[in-house]
């Protein structure tokens, strides 16, 4: 059939063209509707002014209580100790709750991510407890302070500030103030306050709480699960905190126009204020801080009180590595659904991320930035092959950073594992940043920025290609971008382990009994690969468990938490290390039986040496 086609002139079909005029008349009425709809249409254009916060000042610092939390309470113990030496009052937040976060979600924005909820109601919770005991609100204002982190991150991280300015509005508090530490400014950044001030001994004193928290930290972990005494490490531990704290809080800070043999003293004294007086003093200051005698003789007291913990390694236990958001992975509350309390209960061995290893990534990443844009930031630009000159100071600038960069890490690294060594060898040292990065660049850029980067990815990989672990548990707060990111990666790098047993956990106010049965589920299958890779190694020595356990009932230094078990390459457990090595020492000892008696003395003494 053929098709008729009807012609409509083209000044009929389509309107007649608009004017410049009348469109910029159509576009105004448009913006103005908008505005009227949004409610913007009520006066000037108001942009957003970071409040100007009232100083604290110095003349404050007996009265005022800075007021501090969210990390574990290890760490939140030696903090507070530092704060009150160096003369501050200091008061820990308690654990963020289930209701401290349904304040945040009363007084903050909508659409935060579950950390910031959680901490910024748990700050507004207690200052409402404070009034309830009786304080008015402007009392609560003029006599507390909140310290935090800040940042400027492209996650939420960047926006705590104003989101607790904003809940402390909401809620009644506007006079409150807010310190920050910018995490990106690191001890160099002084807050603004002179109420709050960034000494060396406050930052040697901080720096050392933190490695302490860190440490001990793992080590409760790593203890627990093998106590012979139920309860003890618990009560042990609380007391070997008491003698770390007692020495950050009470130690008396060094001078060199006090502490130094007189006739330079003396000289100290003269040129009190001096450029090279105040390098001497802060030089000494460092030795003191890092290597003097109280601190050494703590850490001794507390390596000793620790050692009374007898342990059983004989306890097969699945090895569960945590890694997740900064704050998720660290907070022992409803934050993650008390998580720790739940594996160990549920018999595993909980594996923690020290903050040391968020310190280290900070650094690698200022030289990792540095090398990558290496000719952008040149001083000198289109050099010429023959200006040496120029040549060198580019270089010359470049490597200064990267020196810089590499010396504190090394630092870091370096007084981080003294304080392993010092507490018997039990805790884990800082994984090289390199190795991380590396590992994780075919799954995930190591310059994505945001929560922890590419450092889920890369944890996920190292612990279970170095078989350090049975199990990665990630813990990913609900409503985070950068977790989600690393978890949309992961199925990916799970596909390439297939021995990987991953499970991300989205945290949130609610849902624990669902979190707690999915984490159950995938930990069944830890515990049969832990189980399975004991059996296998049991049935390598040859020997039977129960000749085993009598062997270690004869050698009670094997129950000596300090004793050290080496670590099998590819073997994971606890107890599969330790039956290996303790069928070691049986056939040892078998085959001096053997010797003549000359060279089976002298064997039987390295044997008992060892
Ligand atoms: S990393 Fe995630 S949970 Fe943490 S502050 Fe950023 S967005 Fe929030």
């Amino acid at each position: 059939m053929p098709v008729t086609r009807i012609d409509i002139p083209l000044d009929k079909l389509a309107a007649p063209p608009l004017s410049e005029e009348e469109i910029q008349r159509k576009l105004a009425h448009e913006r103005a509707r908008l505005a009227s709809m949004m409610g913007l249409d009520s006066g000037p254009v108001r942009h957003f002014r970071r409040p100007v916060e009232r100083p604290f000042g110095a003349e404050e610092r007996g009265k005022v209580t800075i007021l501090f939390g969210g990390l574990t309470w290890k760490h939140e113990r030696v903090i507070q100790a530092v704060f009150k030496g160096c003369g501050y009052n200091c008061d820990i937040l308690p654990v963020p709750n289930v209701s401290a976060f349904q304040i945040g979600k009363e007084y903050g924005n909508n659409g935060q991510c579950n950390p910031t909820y959680f901490t910024v109601g748990n700050l507004v919770q207690y200052l409402q407890f404070l009034h309830s005991q009786g304080l008015s609100k402007d009392e609560i204002c003029d006599n507390y302070v909140f310290f935090t982190a800040g940042s400027c991150g492209p996650c939420r991280f960047g926006m705590y500030e104003a989101e607790y300015r904003l809940a402390l509005q909401n809620a009644g508090f506007e006079r409150f103030r807010v310190l920050l530490f910018q995490q990106n400014d690191g001890v160099k950044a002084a807050s603004g306050e002179a109420g709050l001030k960034f000494t060396v001994d406050f930052g040697l004193g901080m720096f050392n709480a933190l490695n302490l928290g860190d440490i001990m930290n793992e080590m409760i972990y790593r203890i627990r699960p093998y106590e012979a005494e139920k309860g003890k490490t618990d009560k042990v531990f609380a007391e070997a905190m008491d003698t770390l704290c007692t020495v950050l809080k009470d130690r008396k800070p060094f001078e060199d126009h006090e502490d130094l043999p007189e006739w330079l003293a003396k000289k100290c004294r003269e040129s009190k204020g001096a450029k090279w007086e105040v390098w001497v003093n802060s030089l000494l200051k460092v030795r003191e801080q890092l290597y003097g005698n109280p601190y050494k003789d703590a850490l001794q007291a507390a390596h000793d009180q620790i050692g009374t913990i007898a342990v059983d390694r004989l306890k097969v236990k699945p090895v569960v590595k945590i890694i997740g958001e900064f704050w998720a992975q660290i907070t022992e509350g409803d934050g993650n659904f008390h998580m720790f309390e739940f594996l160990e209960r549920e018999g595993a061995q909980v594996l923690v991320e020290p903050i040391g290893t968020w310190v280290m990534y900070m650094m690698y990443q200022v030289k990792a930035r540095n090398l990558a844009k290496r000719h952008l930031t040149d001083k000198y630009k289109n050099v010429q092959p023959w200006e040496l000159h120029k040549l060198a100071l580019n270089e010359l600038n470049f490597k200064k950073k990267q020196w810089m960069i590499g010396i504190g890490e090394r630092i870091y690294a370096r007084q981080y594992q003294r304080v392993v060594e010092a507490l018997g060898h039990i805790a884990h040292e800082l994984v090289d940043q390199k190795e991380l990065a590396e590992l994780a660049n075919p799954f995930y850029n190591e310059f994505a920025r945001g929560g922890e980067g590419h450092l889920e990815v890369a944890k996920n990989v190292y612990y279970t290609k170095n078989r350090l672990c049975h199990m990665v548990l990630a813990l990913k707060p609900f409503g985070c971008m950068p977790s989600s990111q690393s978890d949309g990666v992961q199925s990916g790098v799970a596909n390439h382990f297939k021995e990987m047993i991953f499970l991300p956990i989205e945290t949130s106010g609610e849902g624990e009994i669902n979190a707690h049965s999915r984490v159950q589920m995938a930990l069944g299958e830890a515990k049969v690969k832990a189980r399975m890779e004991f059996e296998q190694v049991l049935e390598k020595t040859g020997k039977r468990l129960g000749d085993i356990k009598d062997y270690v009932a004869d050698h009670p230094e094997l129950c000596n938490l300090y004793y050290p078990v080496p670590h099998v390459d590819g073997v994971t457990g606890i107890a599969a290390n330790f039956v290996l090595h303790v069928s070691d020492l049986m056939d040892r000892k078998t085959r001096i039986k053997r010797l003549p008696a000359p060279k089976r003395e002298v064997q039987e003494r390295e044997l008992a040496i060892a």
